[in-house]
């Protein structure tokens, strides 16, 4: 059974004063929910992320690592270094690293087979450009992207994998794919996943939608059949809006 999740990517805000603050909101704030709630802070923050939220259920993941085990890649972080300080989960593959830090299919591919070996679930994100979706490219893309990243991987490590769907003209632009074109991709996506592996490991995947969730639109999204939660960037910064996003799952 997949499960349904809401997460939160802070990015590049929040410094350590304002993380603690936010964390104990989110804590306080908390609803009854099944949905699993996570948090991503920027790496410096992650150990007091991780403190702050040992009282709840709120996981912590990271926002991205590196594919080496070690060594000298001056500025990065390994896996290992994310799972000595209790993190779980790690996002790979949103547009910002790939479209600001050049991190191709074939780096994520690496990226994702190095978390799953080291037990780490693995967030993975993709989607297409505006230009895509408007000369009517935007499937063919999205399976490129899934294929070249993770179609090579054994059937069991899907049991590690949450999806998110995030069309890159969504991000941070207040612009929504509407619930329906939400749905359309997202079936898209799973039969994408059954024909690559099957049945089984399409139902059993998580795959969240990202791109200019507000409180206004959660639910609507939510709804959706193969919609499992959201993976909200602006509207994770302030806790009660996030808790009103997580309300509406
Ligand atoms: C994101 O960066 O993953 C994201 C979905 O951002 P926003 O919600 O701000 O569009």
């Amino acid at each position: 059974m997949r499960s349904k999740i809401v997460a939160g990517n802070w990015k590049m805000n929040k410094n350590l004063a304002e993380t603690k603050a936010l964390i104990a909101d989110l804590v306080a704030k908390l609803p009854e929910t099944n949905a699993e709630v996570m948090v991503a802070p920027t790496f410096v923050n992650l150990t007091n992320a991780v403190d702050g939220v040992k009282s709840s259920k709120i996981e912590v993941l990271a926002q991205n690592m590196h594919f080496a085990e070690s060594g000298a890649y001056t500025g990065e972080i390994s896996a290992d270094m994310l799972i000595n300080i209790g993190i779980n989960t790690v996002i790979l593959g949103h547009s910002e690293r790939r479209a600001y830090f050049g991190e191709t299919d074939d780096i994520l591919a690496k990226k994702v087979k190095t978390a799953l070996d080291k037990n780490l679930r693995v967030m993975f994100c993709f989607g297409e450009e505006l230009e895509d979706r408007k000369s009517g490219n935007h499937f063919s893309l999205v399976e490129s992207q899934l294929k070249n990243a993770l179609f090579s991987l054994p059937e069991s490590a899907w049991s590690n994998i949450v999806l998110a769907y995030e069309p890159v003209w969504a991000i941070g632009t207040g612009e929504t794919a509407s619930p329906e074109q939400a749905q359309e991709m997202h079936a898209f996506i799973r039969k994408t996943i059954a024909d690559a592996y099957n049945a089984e490991v399409a139902d059993n995947v998580s795959i969240l939608y990202g791109g200019s969730v507000k409180p206004a639109n959660a639910k609507e999204i939510f709804s959706k059949e193969d919609v499992d939660g959201g993976l909200i960037g602006g509207a994770a910064l302030a806790a009660d809006d996030f808790v009103a996003i997580i309300n509406g799952i």
